[in-house]
């Protein structure tokens, strides 16, 4: 059933244009929306009444990784690693190796379910499970179809744990890209080589995607690639072909010379930000200066709340960035531009927050940024339409048993934690 949205305020997300009305949503993939001030037919539709309330276009979260869901809280790892490279090995790659189909499937739900509640309908994922790879990325996309959230996602190909689990990597994306939209994902370069890399971009091609890759997050990544490929990680992928497409996705990006950030703004890839994954993990301080407009925002896993990610950037941005009140708004919609100009399906106008913002001054077109800023935070998602489907109301979900999901992916993770020891 449509849905009218009757008397709320819409925010049109690119204008900042304010505008009293009712909006006619419709269901499906890509389906419109309609202003309207007089509803034709009450009965054929699901009435929510938005007095007060600011309506506007939903959230993307431009960089996840579901497989992190069930981190939280766990005990520490059995050295305290040193750097990045140590972060890796004794936390993320001792967790993703544990994995299998049934905590993969809790992480999934839990990360729509959270992800929705913050008013993030799309969630761009990059997907490790070296020990559960074949269908994984179905489980992930029927799990998110189930709760009501759209995706793009892949599978993290790499050769850190040898060659065949590469070659699975690559047959999972394979598979995948035959039913589904998604990317081909890519470790980063420093686990990936040469033949992997050159079989990721002919897969990339030959389904007419991008690639989704973390380039230089640490700096440890340019000094594996000198050593050995003689060149740095963003050269190395142009050489390859990976940064033909502008579905290409490259994360974090922090480590950058000269001539790799002449390259990523000259050539169509898209950027994605990680600002608070980056001082979890020490690794540094991204800048935008040099790399073109084509920049989003990610949570790298942390969390699924890009308001929440859009503070920080903005607030570490003051000292390292050359962010401003603008640009911060743009980088957090510059992901609908991404998924928009690339045709990706999902992220329609008929993706919408409802916000129950209270503010003890006045809000317009002229003023939003400063709101955006320091006022609106997830707390104040009250409706998310998802697909032109009402999925979370007055702040809880639902297409599915919130409680139920939660239940489960406490017994998966502590199954993945005994498993880790
Ligand atoms: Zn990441």
């Amino acid at each position: 059933m449509a849905i009218f949205l009757k008397n709320g305020t819409y925010i049109n997300p690119e204008t900042l244009e304010f505008i009293k009305t009712g909006i006619l949503v419709h269901e499906g993939e890509n389906g419109k929306i309609e202003f309207v001030y007089k509803l034709p037919d009450k009965h054929q539709y699901q009435i929510i009444d938005c007095t007060g309330k600011y309506i506007t276009q939903s959230f993307v979260c431009g960089h996840h990784h579901v497989y992190s869901a069930l981190a939280r809280g766990m005990r520490a790892p059995r050295k305290n690693p040193e750097n990045f490279n140590e972060i890796l090995k004794y936390v993320w790659w001792t967790l993703d190796k544990a994995l299998d189909v049934e905590m993969i499937e809790a992480s999934a739900l839990y990360t729509a379910m959270a992800s929705l509640k913050n008013g993030v309908t799309f969630v761009i994922d990059h997907h490790a499970s070296p020990n559960a790879i074949g269908g994984s990325l179905e489980i992930i996309a029927s799990a998110f179809e189930k709760v009501g959230a759209s995706h793009l996602l892949c599978y993290e190909i790499s050769d850190r744990d040898g060659t065949e689990k590469a070659l699975e990597g690559l047959v999972e994306t394979a598979e995948y890209l035959e039913e589904n939209q998604g990317l081909v994902g890519l470790h980063a370069s420093f686990t990936v080589s040469d033949d992997t890399l050159q079989k990721a971009v002919r897969l990339m091609k030959h389904n007419d995607t991008g690639i989704h890759v973390h380039v230089a997050e640490a700096e440890s990544d340019q000094l594996h690639c000198m050593k050995n490929y003689g060149m740095r990680v963003v050269e190395r992928l142009q050489k390859f072909g990976a940064l033909d497409s502008p579905k290409t996705i490259l994360g974090h990006c922090l480590h950058l010379s000269k001539n790799e950030k002449q390259i990523i703004s000259q050539t169509p890839v898209w950027v994605v930000q990680n600002t608070e994954s980056n001082l979890n993990n020490k690794v540094g301080f991204f800048n935008a200066a040099e790399l073109g407009d084509n920049i989003m925002m990610g949570s790298d896993g942390m969390h699924s709340d890009m308001l929440r990610s859009a503070k920080a950037a903005f607030f570490v941005g003051q000292n390292f960035d050359t962010i401003g009140y603008e640009s911060v708004y743009q980088r957090f919609r510059n992901a609908d531009k991404y998924l928009n100009s690339n045709n990706f399906k999902g992220h329609g106008p008929n993706n919408l927050v409802v916000l129950d913002y209270d503010t003890p001054t006045p809000l317009n077109q002229g003023n939003f940024y400063g709101h955006f800023v320091f006022g609106i935070e997830s707390k104040h998602v009250k409706n998310v339409i998802s697909q032109g489907k009402l999925v979370v109301e007055n702040g809880k979900i639902l297409t599915v048993d919130e409680d139920k999901i939660l239940a489960g992916a406490k017994v998966q993770a502590e199954r993945l934690w005994a498993k880790m020891r």
